[in-house]
């Protein structure tokens, strides 16, 4: 880490650290509940119904029990929003003013070199937009009710249809043609005569870049011009930028940086199909609104909003396909947590066109009356045949299939009833297909039991969560008496980072186990007043294993100096021996 951290100083990056409320930060991502001395959540990090998640302000870090992600308000930061070490400490710093020292010069690049390529290509494609080559774009966007300011907000650019604008434009600013490729931005002709060996993958169409949680582009939506004229194949109505080190388009949402604050302002999410959608309905002043890329919404792109809302609406068309469409959405929202809910807009409709045509009162009345997911899988499952034979089984095995995954008893028992009802199953039988797999997991994991920790191991446990022991037994000189070697290296680790200062990272280099109890100790989860006794039975016995070995070395000298008649020989190791003897009892004292 010290190699990359470079060029901020450890003084800052303390200062930043303590000015830091690593649950505020944690905050942005994860609803927090006050729980004892931390607060805890649902983890960003794994799928769970029940919250592992352990945030403490006061010895600022946070802790998974669940799937073990340790770290502090940096390592949190990094891990959720993709940065850099020194990205990060400069953000959080940004965040609790606190002002650092400019980076030297010469120090080389800062941050991702494809993020980078992506932010060159946003740039140009707004100016192009801008410029004369967007004339027509801009009449496009016109003519969809975009204005200048949300157009600015959202980022929208134009890409030129000419084939290696872009190209020249990167080259240009000493972008490297490989983090362009890499990015997706720009492609390589496989043909030798090729007039442009690299030429750009988004040509003639509008551009909307995709952003991660930190809100820098990772990726583009293109979509083509209206009235292109047509030449072979019609091309691919929306584009996007291929997958990518940076971009995982399952993962992602479009406009989720835009609409964080909406969503915590209203408490709900709503997920509309299109990129304009979301634009039409931020302008028209419902911004609380994401959008899938070009996909149908994945349980991962879910999982991401249950971080914000568990109150998600999902806009549907009103016609025939657009009832499947939400039936089919929701075992996807069960598998991530989610009930969900679902917009029905009149046929023929989408977000954009009935928000610019009918207003926002008109939308929200429709919001308003947004049902049950459920409701619309039930119908959907029900079906014309739904007498049929082996149909019903059927269904109830399916039905079985959603509740295993349903762990609130309420939305369990709701399910269970709609479902009977509507499908003419017996509860009982729905009741049994779906029982199996329904206790949840226990939010702090209890310690494993049948292996007790070893001396040293407890020792390593001991200096872990608490500097002042690791100072004691620096002094001891204990470490050097460790047997095992996996704990002395853990033990030297530790004392090297409570050297620095680094806790954070210190608990996340631990074995997986070891971590969730020095946690706990952290968390005043155990009980500390048997400490001093423990530290000084562990001591004990570690030392005792050498003792015990040079025990039995000079019993061993003591019958060869017998056997051999050397009285002298023997009647000194008998006095060392009596010596260690009589230490040893002091210190198991
Ligand atoms: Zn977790």
């Amino acid at each position: 880490m010290n190699g990359v951290r470079g060029r901020i100083s450890d003084e800052a990056i303390r200062q930043v650290r303590e000015r830091a409320s690593i649950s505020e930060v944690v905050s942005d991502v994860v609803a927090l509940r006050r729980r004892g001395r931390s607060a805890v959540g649902l983890c960003p990090f794994h799928t769970e119904k029940t919250p592992s998640f352990n945030v403490s302000e006061e010895r600022g870090f946070f802790h998974c029990f669940g799937c073990g992600e340790h770290g502090d308000v940096f390592g949190f930061v990094m891990k959720t929003r993709s940065l850099a070490f020194p990205e990060a400490v400069r953000e959080i710093a940004q965040r609790f003013g606190v002002t650092l020292p400019e980076p030297v010069e010469g120090g080389g690049r800062q941050g991702d070199p494809l993020a980078e390529a992506n932010a060159a290509a946003a740039t140009f494609f707004r100016a192009e937009l801008r410029g004369e080559s967007g004339v027509r774009a801009r009449a496009y966007l016109r003519e969809r009710g975009l204005g200048d300011e949300v157009i600015e907000q959202f980022g929208v650019g134009y890409a030129p249809g000419t084939g290696d604008a872009l190209v020249r434009h990167l080259r240009a600013g000493r972008i490297p043609s490989e983090d362009a490729l890499t990015a997706g931005l720009i492609m390589r002709s496989e043909r030798p005569d090729a007039r442009y060996p690299l030429y750009d993958r988004f040509r003639d169409r509008v551009m909307f870049p995709i952003t991660d949680g930190a809100g820098k582009v990772i990726a583009f939506g293109g979509r083509v011009m209206p009235g292109r004229p047509a030449s072979g194949d019609p091309p691919p109505k929306y584009l996007n930028s291929p997958e990518s080190p940076i971009f995982r388009k399952g993962h992602t949402l479009y406009a989720l940086t835009q609409a964080r604050d909406g969503i915590r302002r209203t408490g709900r999410a709503l997920v509309v199909e299109g990129y304009i959608d979301v634009i039409a309905l931020a302008q028209a002043g419902v911004r609380e609104v994401v959008a899938p890329l070009g996909t149908a919404l994945t349980v991962d792109q879910l999982r991401v909003l249950r971080r914000f809302t568990e109150s998600v609406i999902a806009c549907f068309d009103g016609d025939e396909a657009g009832r499947r469409a939400a039936a089919r959405s929701f075992p996807t929202f069960v598998e991530a947590g989610l009930w969900g809910r679902g917009v029905f807009l009149p046929a023929g409709d989408d977000p954009d066109t009935f928000v610019r045509a009918r207003g926002r009162e008109a939308f929200e009345a429709i919001v308003a009356q947004a049902e049950p997911l459920v409701e619309a899988y039930l119908m959907d499952r029900a079906g014309p045949d739904r007498e049929a034979v082996g149909r019903r089984a059927e269904t109830a095995r399916e039905v079985g299939r959603i509740l295993k995954r349903v762990r609130n008893p309420l939305e369990f028992d709701v399910l269970v009833r709609l479902a009977a009802d509507r499908l003419g199953v017996r509860e009982e039988a729905l009741r049994a297909e779906g029982a199996t797999e329904k206790s949840p997991a226990p939010a702090v994991p209890t310690l494993p039991v049948g292996r007790a920790p070893s001396a040293e191991e407890m020792l390593v446990e001991l200096m872990a969560s608490d500097p002042s022991v690791a100072g004691r037994l620096r002094q001891e000189n204990i470490i050097d008496e460790f047997e095992q070697p996996v704990w002395r290296r853990t033990a030297e680790a530790v004392l090297a980072a409570s050297d620095a200062g680094d806790r954070s990272e210190l608990v996340q280099a631990l074995p997986r186990e070891l971590r969730d109890r020095v946690v706990r100790r952290l968390l005043g989860e155990l009980d500390d007043e048997d400490r001093e006794r423990a530290l000084a039975d562990c001591i004990a016995k570690v030392r005792a294993v050498p003792r015990r070995r040079q025990a039995s070395m000079l019993k061993e000298e003591i019958r060869a100096a017998e056997s051999r008649g050397d009285d002298a020989v023997a009647a000194d190791a008998r006095r060392r021996l009596q010596s260690l003897m009589s230490h040893t009892e002091k210190a198991s004292r």
